[in-house]
């Protein structure tokens, strides 16, 4: 997806710059020359190796002697020279072998080397039988020894280096240079993405084109005194297209870009992470103009805390340069720092001061217009058969990200590959949404009987009382297939768009989530472990509601929340015990009243229940059109609000709501 390289070619840290005459030579230049450099010398190792293998070998075979004809023993040789059947000989001096001619042939004999008696006794011998000799000297073979220490560790050398300039960072020189800054600088062009690959999330593309145009002419902004922000912070959930939205830039601006993590900043020695900040930055003034990406800005932003336990030193000091150096240069220099998070919240609030990351923009989850968008932008280049209604598509994906809407594409093109149809049909898309939603079926498990009536009586009864509740989700599907981890699945589709809810319909939602749940009850007479989930997300769902939304009747509009983010960071909670139990009670206040609710909704509907459930249980899954007939004959519950006092039957508490 990214035009990623292998390889990027790092950055160099500062070095005084040379001068030169007429042409500016940007840190990018050096760094393509290093490049250059690395590699003529990795195939300058790479040619060299072969070489030293092979004089190696030569050396090896070459400093054995080589004499040819028959090896004689000495005691042989000296009856053979007394018999006076020896012609010629010679001493070959490093060999340490006497060689030459005898009456049959060749001859060679194995003297002992530094063996002086040997010798004389030889010579001596041959001299009685008056047998010319010579001595023959073999200054190369003098070589050997140290040759053979040298060309070994040549050719360790030689492996090392080309192991450095293969995996080693930005080569020999940088193997040990902690304090760089690993910055990755994409060179302009490089990316090939643009802002047309960015939908639904069209304030933050303004933004950042205002950023291009500013980086492109700055005279023309700065003729008119506009300050453009030097400090711009991309926030909002995973998957929603921050990094995305910095590659874009990348992609379309014609200015350096350099782009780092902000745990590439994080590390176990103190003092390293700040090096590495103030190289970074250093880099990026002398490149000016030019935008500097960090992504998780949080890893380094974090707020400091009063303790200073273990990293916590090490992470501070990191916090404090980066504030230094955002301070450090003025709004027209050039440089504008992007920076993206999904957690806002624990940011150093001195980040967020006016004149650092003065500019926050909000990348959230699109709405339906943009969720058609990213899927239009995500099915290019696939084939898509003609009955393909994205729009119906982006509908059944309230809630999605641009990664979930990705991965539906990419799901439904997998789906189609798999069943050998030549196009990507919209059933397989919408099959798709059901596997990101829920995770692939699992069709081979089997069930046993009372199993299948357990979890068949559990989604309809989430089927039921969501229908049945007026402030709930609508039911798209329903089915008793194994999906990852859930013995069956109902799925609920919010009927759009909302921008904020109402205290009775969250008690109307989580009573749909408590559905199965009071189904099992009511017609088994007890509870079982498969509602797990749906009790986990109930009551995450009621304690947000007391301690972020204030919709408790306790409390009131009260939220409660850690004090300021970062003072007491990770250990203070900043409220004390007897809020806290406050909020565990009201959490169960609002989690009894939803599943009482919810029982009423059941029991109005009781003989729907039994119906959904054995139809259920015949053909595994609802959906559609049978779906909509079953569920016709659901009697609603009044609406909470508007039902007045008559129809609480389970909880007065909520009169003055
Ligand atoms: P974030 O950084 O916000 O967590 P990413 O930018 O990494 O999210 O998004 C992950 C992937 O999801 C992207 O590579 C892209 O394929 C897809 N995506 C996310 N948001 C969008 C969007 N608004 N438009 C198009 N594609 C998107
Ligand atoms: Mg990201
Ligand atoms: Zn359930």
């Amino acid at each position: 997806m990214a035009a990623n390289r292998r390889r990027p070619p790092t950055v160099e840290g500062p070095k005084p710059r040379k001068p030169r005459k007429g042409d500016k030579q940007g840190p990018a230049d050096e760094s393509d020359k290093k490049t250059e450099l690395r590699k003529r010398g990795l195939i300058l190792c790479i040619i060299a190796l072969p070489v030293l293998v092979g004089f190696y070998a030569t050396l090896l075979w070459w400093s054995n002697p080589h004499t040819d004809g028959r090896e004689l023993r000495i005691d042989q040789y000296i009856t053979l020279l007394r018999q006076g059947r020896i012609q010629s000989a010679t001493i070959l001096e490093s060999d340490n072998r006497i060689a030459g001619r005898y009456d049959r042939g060749a001859y060679w004999v194995a003297v002992a080397a530094g063996r002086e008696t040997i010798f004389s006794r030889l010579t001596s011998a041959l001299e009685d039988a008056g047998v010319a000799y010579k001595v023959k000297q073999q200054p190369l073979k003098n070589l050997i020894v140290p040759a053979s220490l040298i060309l070994p560790a040549l050719i360790v050398v030689d492996g090392l280096f080309i192991l450095f300039l293969l995996f080693g960072r930005g080569g020999m020189g940088d193997a040990f240079a902690f304090g760089k800054s690993k910055a990755r600088r994409l060179a302009t062009g490089e990316s090939k993405i643009t802002f047309a690959d960015v939908a639904g999330v069209d304030e933050a593309i303004e933004e950042l084109a205002e950023v291009r145009d500013y980086l492109g002419s700055p005279d023309k902004f700065l003729a008119m005194g506009a300050a453009v922000p030097k400090g711009i912070l991309l926030t909002g959930p995973p998957g929603c297209g921050k990094t995305l939205l910095a590659r874009a830039l990348a992609g379309e601006s014609n200015v350096p870009f350099f782009s780092m993590s902000g745990s590439d900043f994080v590390e176990i020695f103190v003092g390293v992470g700040a090096a590495r900040i103030r190289d970074f930055f250093q880099v990026a003034k002398e490149a000016a103009p030019c935008i500097c990406f960090i992504d998780e800005l949080d890893a380094v932003g974090r707020g400091r805390t009063a303790m200073a336990v273990g990293g916590q030193d090490e992470r501070e000091a990191t916090l404090n340069q980066l504030l230094v150096e955002m301070d450090g240069f003025e709004s027209g220099s050039g440089v504008v720092v992007l920076a993206a998070t999904n957690r806002p919240d624990i940011l150093d609030t001195a980040l967020l001061r006016p004149g650092r990351f003065d500019r926050r923009v909000g990348v959230e989850r699109p709405d339906v217009r943009g969720r058609e968008a990213i899927l239009k932008i995500h099915s290019r280049g696939k084939p898509m058969a003609p009955d393909v209604d994205l729009t119906a598509v982006a509908k059944r994906t309230v809630g999605f990200t641009g990664a979930d809407l990705a991965n539906v594409v990419n799901e439904g093109a997998l789906l189609a590959a798999r069943r050998g149809s030549p196009q990507v049909e919209g059933r397989q898309l919408f099959e798709a949404i059901e596997r990101v939603v829920a995770g692939p079926e699992k069709r081979s498990r089997i069930l046993s009987p009372q199993d299948r009536h357990r979890i068949a009586y559990h989604e309809a009864g989430h089927a039921i009382a969501s229908t049945s509740l007026p402030g709930a989700d609508k039911v798209g599907k329903l089915s008793i297939v194994a999906r990852g981890h859930a013995g069956g699945f109902t799925w609920l589709v919010p009927e759009g768009d909302q921008a904020a809810v109402t205290r009775s319909q969250l008690i109307d939602r989580i009573a749909a989530m408590l559905g199965g749940r009071a189904s099992e009850e009511i017609v088994t007479g007890e509870a079982s472990s498969g509602a797990q989930a749906d009790l986990e997300h109930a009551g995450t769902l009621a304690r947000r509601m007391v301690s972020d939304f204030g919709m408790s009747e306790k409390l009131g509009p009260y939220i409660v929340k850690p004090l300021s983010p970062g003072y007491q960071g990770e250990w203070g909670v900043g409220y004390s015990e007897r809020i806290s139990s406050m909020v565990d009670s009201e959490v169960q206040t609002i989690l009894s009243e939803a599943y009482e609710r919810c029982k009423s909704a059941l029991t109005l509907n009781r003989a729907l229940l039994d119906r959904v459930a054995q139809t259920l249980m015949e053909v595994e899954a609802l959906e559609g059109d049978a779906l909509d007939e079953l569920m016709l004959a659901v009697q609603s519950l009044p609406d909470l609000v508007g039902a007045g006092p008559s129809s609480a039957s389970s909880n007065s508490s909520q009169a003055g709501n």
